[in-house]
C-alpha cells in the first residue's frame, strides 16, 4: 500500500446515511423498451459499434463503427461530431427533439497503464449558444460503456415522463425505464441508482456501476451540467466529475432523462486490448514514476488538486476577482490551496479513473451543509477545483466553507460552477452600479461577497421560482444583458462590456487583460470562451514562453489542434503538461513538452 493511504476497511465518512426502500422505488419502474444485445470484445481500443436510443419512439438500436469512421474521426469528439452531423438539421436547436446528447469514448479511453485514460466526451447543441458544445469528463462511465460494448451513446428524441436508460453490460441488455420515485439531485440519485443496479450488496459490485445525472436546477437554467459518477470504495460513496460547460445537463433534463446507468460485468488492465500493450506499459511506467517523483516540486496536484493554481494566478494578477475587475486581491490568501488541503480527506489514490497517478480529484467528506434543503446534513463535496474557486473569487467569496457550499449545491443541483459563478459575478457588479437592485432582483441583495444571496439564488432556481429576475438570471449573462437593456436600465455599453460572455457562454476563470494569446484562445474556441482548446495563459503570463506575436500566433495554431487530439482519444490533458520531465526546460520547445508528445 502507498505511504499515507488508508485501507478500505479503516475509513468511513461521517456523511448522513439514507435509508431508502430501493426495492419499492425500483418496483415503480415501468420498462418502456428493452433489447438484448450480443456482448463483444474491445479490440485495439474500439468496441466497433455505437448505441442509438430515441426517447420519442423508444427505439434502441446499434450502429457499426467502420474502419473509415475510425480513420477519419478517431473517436471521442470526432465520433460525436460525425453522429450529430448525420442526425441533426441546420434548423436544430437545443430543445428540438432531434437534438442529440452524445457520450463518446476514444480508443485510449479505458486504458489503466497510462495516467488520465478515463475521459468521456459529451456533445449536444447548447442552450447557451445554440451551437454544438463538447465537454470532456472523467469518472467511470465512458470506460464502462466501452467494456459493456459501445464506443458511443447517441440519445435523440424526448420522453414524456422521467426515464432512465440502463446499459447492463452483465446481462447484455439496454432498457428505457420510467423512474418516478427516484430523487433528481445528483448526490442522492447517484447513490440510489448505484445501490439499485449493483448485482450484489457489496462495495465491489457498486464499483461496477456508473451513473450520469444532473439535478433540479438544470431543469430551470441554461447552466445544466452532467455529473459522471465513480464509486469510491474507501469513502463508500459515488463521487462525481462534471461535463460542465454549455448546458448539457439542461438538454438531459429537457429530454426528461433522470439518469443514464451503465453496469460492467468485469474489466482488468487489458480490457481495452491496446494495439501495443508492451509499449503502452513502458511509457505508462515512465510517466507514473515522473508524476510520483516530480509533482510535489512542480504542482503538488497529488496533494491539493488543481487548486494549486489559485496562488499562482493571484501572484501573476490573473485570478478573477469582483467580476474580472482585479487579478489579485488582499484576501486571496484565505483560499490558497493549503486552506483546502486542511479540509480534504487525505486518502490516496484520488484518481477519477484507475491508474491515474496524478490523482487530482480531491474531496471533503462529512461537510455540514449550511443552507437550503440539505441544511444540517453531512455530505461529500467533490473538489473544489481551481475553476470553482475562481468562480467564487469572482463573486468575492473568500471563505473556503462558502466555496464548498457553492460547489456542493452547484454539483447536486446539476449546474456548472463556471457559468453560474461568472454570471452571478456580473449580476453583482450590476448591483454595485445600481443598475440592478433589491427590487429588480426579486428581493436578493446581490452585492459582491454576499454568499447567502448567491446561494439563495441557486436554491430559488432549483425550486423553479417564478420571479422575473430568477427566471432570466438562470439563463445566464447574455440573457440578463438583453433583459436589462430591454428595461432601459443603465448604460447599454457598460452592461454589454461588463457581462463576461461570448456567443452566450460565460468566460472561464482567468483574467486575460494582458494575455493576447489567452484572449485569442477564448475567441477561437468553437463552443465559446472556455480554456480547454487553448489554455495559453500559463505559458504566456507565468512562464513567458511565447513572448513574440509570432510565437503567440503559432501557439494559437498548434495547441488547439494538439489539445483536441486528447478529446479524440479519450485522454486527460493534465498528465501531459502539468508535470514535466526534469529536463523539459532544456528542450527546443518546452511549452509543447516534447517527451510527452512522444509518449
Ligand atoms: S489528472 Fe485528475 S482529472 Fe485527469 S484523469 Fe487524473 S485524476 Fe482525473
Amino acid at each position: 500500500m502507498v505511504e499515507g493511504q488508508i485501507a478500505v476497511e479503516e475509513y468511513k465518512t461521517e456523511n448522513t446515511e439514507h435509508t431508502w426502500d430501493l426495492k419499492k422505488i425500483q418496483s415503480a419502474h415501468k420498462i418502456l423498451k428493452k433489447i438484448l444485445y450480443k456482448k463483444g470484445q474491445v479490440t485495439k481500443g474500439y468496441a466497433d459499434r455505437t448505441l442509438y436510443v430515441n426517447l420519442s419512439n423508444n427505439e434502441i438500436s446499434e450502429k457499426p463503427v467502420t474502419d473509415e469512421m475510425k480513420k477519419k474521426f478517431t473517436g471521442g469528439r470526432g465520433f460525436g461530431l460525425k453522429l450529430m452531423w448525420d442526425s441533426c438539421k441546420p434548423s436544430t436547436r437545443w430543445d428540438s427533439p432531434e437534438n442529440e446528447l452524445l457520450i463518446t469514448t476514444g480508443p485510449l479511453c479505458g486504458t489503466t497503464q497510462y495516467a488520465g485514460s478515463g475521459k468521456s466526451l459529451c456533445l449536444s447543441v447548447s442552450p447557451s449558444t445554440n451551437i454544438i458544445c463538447d465537454c470532456n469528463v472523467g469518472g467511470f462511465f465512458g470506460p464502462y460503456m466501452k467494456f459493456a460494448g459501445f464506443d458511443a451513446l447517441e440519445i435523440q428524441g424526448k420522453a414524456t415522463k422521467d426515464v432512465i436508460v440502463v446499459i447492463d453490460g452483465e446481462k447484455g441488455s439496454v432498457s428505457i425505464e420510467t423512474a418516478p420515485l427516484e430523487e433528481t439531485n445528483t448526490h442522492l440519485l447517484a447513490e440510489q441508482l448505484t445501490r439499485m443496479y449493483a448485482s450484489e450488496d457489496t462495495e465491489k459490485s457498486r464499483q461496477k456501476v456508473s451513473v450520469v445525472s444532473s439535478g433540479l436546477a438544470a431543469e430551470h437554467s441554461f447552466w445544466g451540467c452532467l455529473n459522471f459518477s465513480f464509486y469510491d470504495i474507501r469513502r463508500k460513496v459515488p463521487r462525481i466529475k462534471q461535463a460542465g460547460r454549455g448546458g448539457l445537463g439542461t438538454v438531459l433534463r429537457d429530454k426528461k432523462i433522470k439518469a443514464v446507468v451503465v453496469k460492467v460485468e468485469r474489466f482488468d488492465g487489458v480490457s481495452n486490448h491496446p494495439a501495443d500493450p508492451v509499449a503502452l506499459a513502458k511509457v505508462g511506467t515512465k510517466l507514473h514514476k515522473e508524476i510520483r517523483d516530480l509533482d510535489r516540486y512542480q504542482c503538488n496536484m497529488r496533494a491539493v488538486g488543481t487548486g494549486h493554481l489559485v496562488e499562482i494566478m493571484d501572484a501573476y494578477d490573473l485570478l478573477p476577482t469582483e467580476n474580472y475587475r482585479f487579478g489579485s486581491f488582499p484576501k486571496a490568501s484565505k483560499i490558497y490551496s493549503p486552506k483546502f488541503y486542511e479540509l480534504f480527506t487525505k486518502i490516496i489514490p484520488d484518481g477519477c479513473w484507475y491508474g491515474c497517478t496524478m490523482a487530482c480529484s480531491k474531496t471533503v467528506d462529512g461537510y455540514t451543509v449550511m443552507t437550503g434543503p440539505y441544511k444540517g446534513q453531512k455530505v461529500t463535496v467533490d473538489g473544489p477545483e481551481y475553476e470553482t474557486i475562481g468562480a467564487c473569487s469572482n463573486m468575492s467569496l473568500w471563505d473556503p466553507l462558502w466555496i464548498l457550499e457553492f460547489n456542493f449545491y452547484c454539483d447536486t443541483y446539476g449546474i456548472d460552477t463556471i457559468s453560474a459563478g461568472t454570471s452571478i459575478a456580473f449580476y453583482m457588479e450590476m448591483y454595485e452600479y445600481g443598475i440592478l437592485n433589491k427590487e429588480r432582483c426579486d428581493g436578493l441583495e446581490l452585492c459582491f461577497g454576499n454568499a447567502d444571496a448567491a446561494l439563495e439564488l441557486l436554491h430559488r432556481i432549483a425550486r423553479g421560482d417564478s420571479g422575473e429576475f430568477i427566471i432570466v438570471a438562470a439563463k445566464g449573462a447574455r440573457r440578463v444583458k438583453d433583459w436589462i437593456n430591454q428595461h432601459g436600465w443603465g448604460d447599454k455599453h457598460l452592461v454589454e462590456d461588463t457581462g463576461m460572455e461570448s456567443k452566450g457562454l460565460e468566460f472561464s476563470e482567468y483574467v486575460t487583460k494582458e494575455s493576447l494569446a489567452m484572449q485569442g484562445g477564448y475567441g477561437l474556441t468553437l463552443k465559446g470562451p472556455q480554456h480547454d482548446e487553448a489554455w495559453l495563459i500559463f505559458m504566456d503570463m507565468v512562464n513567458n514562453a511565447i513572448p513574440t506575436f509570432q510565437m503567440k500566433a503559432e501557439a494559437l495554431h498548434y495547441f488547439p489542434m494538439w489539445r483536441t487530439w486528447f478529446g479524440l482519444n479519450g485522454l486527460c490533458k493534465l498528465p501531459w503538461n502539468d508535470v514535466e520531465p526534469a529536463d523539459n526546460a532544456q528542450t527546443s520547445e518546452p511549452s509543447k513538452v516534447p517527451e510527452h508528445v512522444q509518449n
